[in-house]
């Protein structure tokens, strides 16, 4: 009997994570903004198809044929415009990263440079003098 319920519970259990990660299956596929553009993109090129189909099989009239081909063509274009809409806001959003990566290199090089203590120019190699005002660069050093 024991046994019997320690099944249910584990079974139970693995109902619970399959259903826990179904439904965390769409949220994730939401974070790129482009993933059901390109969906319903598919899903308009998939009933253009069958349109055509059918127009051709002779199921449609000419005219119900062109009015669905328009409609399926506006939004088509309405798809692609979001698409094109949300693709510099990723791109936007991987160039914002690179000079934070960037920025920790002139610290850096900064640190081991020599400066001049009477101008506050400043030199990756130690001078005698300094290169911009000309006084002794290692008097005050
Ligand atoms: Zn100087």
């Amino acid at each position: 009997m024991i046994i019997a319920l320690a099944a249910l519970i584990v079974i139970g259990a693995l109902f619970l994570t399959l259903r826990i990660s179904d439904k965390s299956l769409p949220p994730a596929e939401s974070e790129t903004p482009i993933k059901p553009l390109e969906e319903a993109k598919v899903r308009i090129y998939e009933a253009l198809r069958d349109l055509q189909f059918e127009y051709r099989v002779g199921k449609l009239s000419d005219a119900d044929y062109q009015a669905s081909k328009q409609a399926l063509q506006q939004e088509l274009a309405r798809v692609l415009h979001q698409m094109d809409a949300a693709a510099p806001a990723t791109k936007a959003a991987s160039v914002g990263k690179a000079p934070k990566a960037e920025a920790p290199k002139p610290a850096a090089v900064e640190a081991k440079s020599y400066v001049c203590p009477h101008c506050e120019a400043s030199f990756k190699d130690p001078l005698k003098f300094c290169g911009e005002c000309g006084k002794p660069m290692e008097a005050q050093a």
